[in-house]
Formats: C-alpha cells, sequence, structure tokens
C-alpha cells in the first residue's frame, strides 16, 4: 500500500513553465470544488490512520499561493508529529514563509529550478523571478528545510547544455539536484518522445565534467537514481520516470486540489472523495473508497507503450 502522500493544494501557479502550462488560457479548477482547509487536513487524517501513509508532500500548482498553507502544515503535524512534512515549491516567496513553514512542522523542500541563468529561466518560466528563487533556497536553508532539494527538467535546444553548470551551482550551495526527465503532463500536449532529454543524455553531458559513481545504497522507493559526484560527499540525482520506469517500487499516491484520489500521475480514472466527504462519509467509509482506488493501480504508467494516452488532467492540476 502506499505510504507516501502527494496532496495538491491548488491548480494556480505563478509561473508559465513551457513543459507544464500554455502561455496563457488555462482554466482553473472551480472555486466551489476546491477542498477546503478543513477537508484537507480531514482527508489527510484518514490516509494517516486508516491507510498508513507516513510522509505527506504538498504540492500543486504552487503551493505556496495557497492561503491557509501554514495552517494546514501545523495541523498534519499535529496529526502525528512523527509524519514526514515536505513541499515541492518554485520558492516564489519562499523567503517570506521559510521560517514560519518549518516552526509549523515542515519537514523538507523540493524547489523546482532548472537554470541559473537569469535568461534562460525566464525563457522556460515565461517570468523574470529567477532572484526570488534564488533568495527563496537561501531562506529554505538558513530556516533548516534541509537537505534543500532542486529538481529540474531539462528541455533540448533550451537548457540541455547546461546541465553541468547547474550541478556545480547546487553544489557549491548546498543544495541536492536531481534531474527529472521531461513527462507527458503538459496541458497543451507539447511533449514528444524524440524530443525530451533522455537520462542518458543526461549522463553524457554531465560526465564530460564530473565523475559519476552510483551511490551504493539500495535505492528502495525513491525515483531518483544517485550518483556521488567527483568522489563525493556531493550527489547527484536522475529521475528517468520515462526512460527507467520504477512503477515496481512506487509508493505514492495523489490527492488532487478538488478531492480525487489518482494512484498514479498517469492514471486515466480518479476516485471522488469530495462527493463522498460532502455528502458525509464517516472516516471508514472514505478509507474504504480510497483503498479500492489504490487496487486499481496498473503495474506500470506505459508510456513507451504505443497505446499510451496522456491523462486528462495536466500536472498542474494532479499535483507533481
Ligand atoms: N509549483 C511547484 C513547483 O514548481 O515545484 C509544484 C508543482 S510542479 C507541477 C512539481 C514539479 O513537477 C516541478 O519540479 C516541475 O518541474 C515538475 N514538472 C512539471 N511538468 C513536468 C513535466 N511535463 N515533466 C516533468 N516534470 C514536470
Amino acid at each position: 500500500m502506499a505510504t507516501d502522500l502527494r496532496v495538491s493544494l491548488t491548480d494556480r501557479c505563478n509561473l508559465r513553465c513551457s513543459y507544464c502550462m500554455p502561455a496563457e488560457g488555462l482554466d482553473w479548477l472551480p472555486g466551489d470544488d476546491i477542498l477546503t482547509d478543513d477537508e484537507v487536513v480531514r482527508l489527510i487524517e484518514v490516509g494517516v490512520r486508516h491507510l498508513g501513509i507516513r510522509e505527506v508532500r504538498f504540492t500543486g500548482g504552487e503551493p505556496l499561493v495557497r492561503r491557509g498553507l501554514v495552517d494546514i502544515v501545523r495541523r498534519t503535524k499535529a496529526i502525528d508529529p512523527t509524519l514526514e512534512l515536505s513541499l515541492t515549491t518554485n520558492a516564489l516567496g519562499l523567503a517570506r514563509t521559510a521560517a514560519t513553514l518549518q516552526a509549523a512542522g515542515l519537514d523538507r523542500v523540493n524547489v523546482s529550478l532548472d537554470t541559473v541563468r537569469a535568461d534562460t529561466f525566464r525563457t522556460i518560466t515565461r517570468r523574470d523571478r529567477f532572484h526570488d528563487v534564488v533568495e527563496g533556497l537561501e531562506a529554505a536553508r538558513d530556516a533548516g528545510l534541509v537537505p534543500v532539494k532542486i529538481n529540474a527538467v531539462l528541455l533540448r535546444g533550451i537548457n540541455d547544455d547546461q546541465a553541468p553548470e547547474l550541478l556545480r551551482w547546487a553544489i557549491e550551495h548546498g543544495y541536492d539536484l536531481r534531474f527529472i526527465e521531461q513527462m507527458p503532463l503538459d496541458a497543451q500536449h507539447g511533449w514528444s518522445r524524440a524530443e525530451m532529454v533522455t537520462a542518458d543524455e543526461i549522463f553524457g553531458h554531465l560526465e564530460r565534467e564530473f565523475v559519476l559513481t552510483p551511490v551504493d545504497e539500495p535505492r528502495g522507493s525513491a525515483p531518483a537514481e544517485l550518483f556521488q559526484v567527483d568522489g563525493g560527499p556531493a550527489t547527484v540525482g536522475v529521475i528517468a520516470s520515462v526512460t527507467r520506469p520504477f512503477c515496481g517500487d512506487c509508493d505514492r499516491v495523489r490527492l488532487t486540489a478538488d478531492g480525487q484520489v489518482r494512484n498514479c500521475l498517469f492514471a486515466r480514472e480518479e476516485s471522488d472523495l469530495r462527493a463522498a466527504l460532502r455528502s458525509g462519509a464517516s472516516d471508514e467509509e472514505l478509507a474504504d473508497r480510497w483503498v479500492v482506488a489504490m487496487r486499481g493501480k496498473r503495474p506500470g504508467h506505459g508510456i513507451d507503450d504505443p497505446s499510451f494516452l496522456q491523462p486528462d488532467r495536466p500536472m498542474s492540476a494532479i499535483g507533481g
């Protein structure tokens, strides 16, 4: 059973990364459909008490734009102080909130940053906010939200030649860098298997400047393959969801901002906990629905199969 719950708190975002959202014109989920803070916390509690959830990662859209975030973190930690709480964020505004989030019970952050060049950042995200991300990263480290991890996506012809400089910068600043293969989850359906930058290419770029040695530890359910850089202690990770899928070891389950349980990023079916919750279901009934949703999990995401169909929801409305 899945023990790692990804909770999307909103589908809205203040960046417009080209591999995730179109430049303009993506409809938001209707406001009434979005779970209230109380509903989010109740469903997390059902997951913890009835389904063995041990880790909760808040995501989105951009979770920092959710007004009740600090309170949701505090109330989630109160369910069980041994829960591991993390946040996947673009770090805009994190400089102001990192210490408060840490005090509320947040343990770690994963910050998305694909380049350390301000002009490339603007090209990819369509916003001129590179320096805010850098400030957010520093604030996270200073607040003890460590290890601070950075997630990077490489795009052909845009930043695929920047992998070594991003790694060098991350190591210099004490952040753990992971490259993620681009997946078919963009709202505009622009992904192409032929265009995406593969893990093999990423290794090729990095190995021109660094010696990578596989970390000698069992990977477990971790999505990243980890490598020591130049003998360590620094490491770099590669999450090869497309070319080296790790579905058999996946321990994740997702709750969307509008209360749907998804057993896989690429699932084409969802289970509606919001409707059940709003029509008065007990915790046990909610847990039963959740278990049934998890039983339907397929053995693999099938991206490389000719019959693969991209899910209707884009990444921003699922929660990455
Ligand atoms: N706004 C937050 C952020 O930027 O981290 C959280 C949501 S974002 C959807 C979560 C992660 O998904 C980010 O690291 C982002 O780079 C990644 N992502 C989005 N679309 C992707 C795609 N098509 N392929 C791979 N990763 C993607």
